[in-house]
């Protein structure tokens, strides 16, 4: 199949039952047949077309899939009730008892709970390795791992994968490459550059209203039958589906999404410079100072930008609380988790969203407990921001005074 541009949703057509703009939303759980033969037909998977029962497919809930499948350049995409509802039924469609599985040790928190605490219940174990040492992610491969997974730029520390080369190591290997792409959506096609299977939580940039969860899986055709199928298919059986309002108002937004990743991009980077022009420890995949910064570059769809999440270290969980309090305060953004909300979000991820993983191996892995992450909003004037953010710094000795009279 012809690798479609990310930016070429505007290219789908889809009508509504009258002739709307929108596709129109189908407000049934279960659908009727003329004959019982296609309702077999369809129950063994041979009536292309034909609806069954919405926890198989929807009308719109296959509009927003293809929308989403066209945007990452797959054959096809099932959509799912939240990004841990896509996850999960991957892994366990390709991973039996007994398998074994090569992930990144920095994921988000409930990805590294469920391959270090759940799957392992069912026989299924993981091998955490550093991502970015791509000898390290070859020499624990094993006779029976079928899954090398990762997210292109890690939550929390914004590590990036070398998408191409883990590919290169898969197909040797003879494994699936699964990349959870929540954090650069536009910015990185995974597919494009080798992965298998691309996952994203939709909750995130993609919807970007924080009003719903959701999650997508993208691949083959076959992969993505094999996890609707109605004997064997985790999707289907395990259930975690999309109510179809829900599918119908993330397609709406998925609209508006590649504007709103140049603006997130933008003022991300001109904060991240900020802060480190500051001296303030400041990691950003878009700053030279990132380790994989020619990586990213090499990989990145240019127009979409460096993505819009940036961490700072400010040196100890009081001062990152104070800090976070008071730019609440100031209506900078809000104290939450989650990202790609239109206001900043900012959260310590130690003690939030990656809490799953145990003191010592974030240590391990970097994750300081003054280490605040921040999804950068959609402010119109950011350089106001970056004053307000400043002063809040300056206000809480983070940064000294002196710099911020002169500035
Ligand atoms: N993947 C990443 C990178 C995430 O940050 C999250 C949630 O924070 C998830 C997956 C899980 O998504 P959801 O909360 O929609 O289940």
């Amino acid at each position: 199949m012809a690798y479609k541009p990310a930016n070429k949703i505007q290219d789908l057509q889809y009508f509504g039952e009258f002739g709307g703009v929108n596709p129109s939303v189908s407000d049934s759980s279960t659908y009727t047949f003329l004959s019982a033969k296609t309702m077999f037909d369809t129950f063994e998977g041979n009536a292309d077309g034909c609806y069954l029962y919405s926890r198989h497919s929807s009308p719109s809930n296959l509009y927003l899939g293809e929308a989403l499948a066209a945007m990452e350049g797959t054959e096809t995409a099932n959509v799912a009730a939240s990004g841990m509802g896509a996850i999960t039924p991957v892994i366990l469609q390709i991973c039996q008892a007994g398998d074994h599985i090569v992930s990144s040790r920095t994921i988000y928190g409930g990805t590294y709970a469920f391959l270090k605490n759940f799957s392992p219940k069912l026989g299924i174990d993981t091998s955490f390795v550093d991502i970015t040492n791509l000898e390290k992610v070859e020499a624990a491969i094993t006779s029976t791992t079928k899954i090398l997974y990762c997210e292109s730029v890690s939550n929390p520390l914004l590590e990036v994968a070398d998408i191409s080369g883990l590919a290169a190591i898969a197909k040797k290997h003879k494994i699936k490459l699964v990349v959870d792409n929540t954090f650069s959506p536009l910015s990185i096609s995974p597919a494009k550059l080798g992965a298998d299977i691309v996952i994203h939580s939709l909750t995130k940039f993609i919807n970007g209203s924080s009003d719903t969860v959701g999650g997508v899986v993208c691949g083959s055709q076959e992969f993505i039958n094999a996890l609707r199928n109605v004997n064997d298919g985790a999707s289907m059986l395990l259930g975690s589906t999309m109510d179809s309002f829900r599918a119908a108002s993330i397609l709406k937004n998925l609209r508006t999404l590649h504007i709103r990743m140049k603006q997130h991009s933008t003022n991300a980077h001109y904060l991240a410079e900020k802060f480190q022009q500051d001296g303030l420890k400041t990691v950003y995949p878009g700053l030279k100072s990132h380790p994989s910064h020619e990586l990213f570059k090499k990989m990145m769809n240019e127009e979409y930008g460096f993505g819009g999440m940036l961490t700072i270290d400010v040196g100890s969980i009081d001062k990152a609380n104070a800090l976070m309090e008071m730019m609440q305060e100031k209506n900078l953004g809000y104290l939450a988790v989650s990202l790609g909300f239109y206001k900043t979000l900012f959260s310590a991820p130690g003690t939030s969203t990656s809490s799953e993983i145990p003191e010592d191996e974030q240590l391990e892995m970097g994750l300081s407990d003054g280490l605040i992450r921040f999804s950068i909003g959609l402010d119109n004037d950011i350089e106001r921001t970056y004053r307000t953010m400043r002063q809040c710094m300056t206000s809480l000795h983070i940064l000294k005074s002196k710099k911020a009279l002169a500035y």
